[in-house]
């Protein structure tokens, strides 16, 4: 068996969905299930249907129900499912359902989370139905199948984990019998349900993640997450236009990336699938037939593939937090108590570094940062900076490589740089620099360990 993620450009619309039933086509020997993500941009539309009905802006929340209703109900003419009454029910039901919700998010006091997140999964469920009556149009019995009632999750919406035991056995129980009935499964990406009975989503960019959860719970030989790149590059292409395809790398070479914002793939995509050895690929939907990039086990890569840099990532709009106390820096539990600050307002910490009087750590969600400061402020003083970037370079020789820091910043004199992380992981050096510089720093480094000449037993041309 294999899981198949399609995102939001792959199921953009009808001849997207089209491009779709052709690659399934090839796997069905496999007993393919297919995930997919709302069409392309659509979440970002709920997003904003959630703030205008926040807002009380009851004409916009219309004008954006129609646009959402019409974009799908385009597509299911454009495939000639528009006989298919049930089909269009779903959607003008939907529609109806959204009105609803923005209803009551008005209502609320406050903006209400789970709420947001049951606007939100309205985009999956709606692809999910139009793939899945394509796909049984065309004679490859695709048959609807419901997440919700899958992905057990907890009830952090906007970004839930799931419960693995739990949803192993519900993937086991509903979708099991569904493929050996040679039936097509097509499932929502990105939401689940807490024990609460309300629905959750896994943070944006959360299908790939269901892909190799649903990969991993039923043991699948492959995940396949198809995108609109040929693979992982080794930098975003809309900053170096010729960044080069990465034929092969590791799961915590692709984990680095991702977390480091390479948004190709979703950071938690590889842990349900390193777990269990199973290989994931990143294919590009457009184009098939160019191939794209297999992350495996380190184990399962020979010596020779691997090599000292294979990707530089950046995350943009971060906020560096110093907490200064010469008095307290050193003393016991200090570390701690700050941390558990951030802890409490669930603001994740991506970097840190430490001196004798200071610590440093950056931050990419302020929602909470006055609070914080607040907390802080009580035993130390604080500072705050934005409009920062993290660089990561990810490799999994790196930090054996003798004198690439050295390198790095060599090619570096003219860039401030804040904050230098180096010791925590194997294989990233990453650093904090401002973000009017990131587009020069990256093409520098780019240039630099790509351009002249690259080993073509890991890289390939991406065109
Ligand atoms: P999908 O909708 O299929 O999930 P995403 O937009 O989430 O696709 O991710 C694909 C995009 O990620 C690409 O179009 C590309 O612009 C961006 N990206 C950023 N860094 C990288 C990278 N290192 N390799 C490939 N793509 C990257
Ligand atoms: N549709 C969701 C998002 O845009 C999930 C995904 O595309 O993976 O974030
Ligand atoms: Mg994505």
């Amino acid at each position: 068996m294999v899981v198949m993620k399609f995102g939001g450009t792959s199921v953009a619309d009808a001849a997207a969905m089209r491009r779709v039933a052709e690659i399934v086509k090839t796997r069905i020997d496999k007993k393919p299930i297919v995930v997919v993500s709302a069409v392309g941009g659509l979440t970002d539309n709920l997003v904003a249907l959630s703030k205008e009905a926040k807002n009380r802006n009851m004409t916009k929340v219309q004008e954006v129900v129609n646009v959402v209703t019409e974009r799908h109900l385009k597509i299911v003419r454009d495939l000639g499912l528009d006989k298919n009454g049930s089909l269009v029910n779903v959607v003008t039901e939907t529609a109806e359902q959204l009105k609803k919700v923005c209803t009551t998010i008005s209502e609320a006091e406050s903006m209400q989370k789970a709420l947001v997140d049951e606007l939100l999964s309205t985009g999956e469920y709606l692809s999910s139905h139009i793939m899945a009556a394509y796909l049984d149009s065309v004679g490859m019995n695709g048959v609807w199948a419901d997440a919700r009632e899958i992905l057990v999750t907890d009830s952090v919406y906007g970004s839930a984990k799931p419960n693995i035991g739990e949803s192993t056995e519900k993937a086991k129980a509903k979708l099991l019998p569904l493929v050996s009935d040679n039936k097509v499964p097509v499932i929502q990406g990105f939401i689940g349900r807490d024990k609460n009975g309300k629905i959750t989503t896994l943070g944006r960019g959360g299908s790939d993640y269901t892909a190799s959860l649903i990969g991993a719970m039923l043991d699948m030989e492959a995940v396949e997450i198809w995108s609109d790149v040929s693979g992982v590059l080794t930098a975003d292409p809309s900053l170096v236009p010729e960044a080069k395809r990465i034929l092969l790398m590791s799961f915590q070479e692709a984990a680095e990336l991702a977390y480091f914002g390479a948004k190709v793939l979703h950071p938690a995509t590889m842990h349900p699938a390193v777990d269990k050895g199973i290989p994931i690929y990143v294919l590009n939907s457009i184009y098939p037939e160019q191939g794209g990039t297999k992350i495996a086990l380190s184990s399962d890569i020979a010596e020779d593939k691997i090599c000292v840099v294979k990707s530089i990532a950046y995350k943009e709009g971060l906020t560096v937090v110093t907490v200064n106390s010469t008095r307290m820096l050193m003393a016991h539990g200090f570390m701690a108590s700050i941390f558990q600050i951030f802890e409490k307002y669930n603001t994740s910490v991506d970097l840190v570094a430490t001196s004798e009087v200071s610590v440093s750590v950056t931050i990419d969600n302020t929602e909470h940062l006055e609070e914080i400061k607040k907390e802080i402020s009580a035993f130390a003083t604080v500072g705050v900076v934005s409009n920062k970037a993290i660089v990561c370079l990810v490799g999994q020789h790196l930090k054996r490589t003798s004198g690439m820091p050295a390198r790095i910043f060599g090619l570096l004199g003219d860039v401030r740089i804040h904050l230098i992380s180096q010791g925590a992981s194997e294989i990233n050096i990453s650093f904090v620099i401002d973000e009017v510089d990131l587009k020069r720093v990256i093409q520098r480094l780019h240039d630099h360990f790509f351009g002249n000449s690259y080993d073509v037993e890991i890289f390939a041309e991406n065109n």
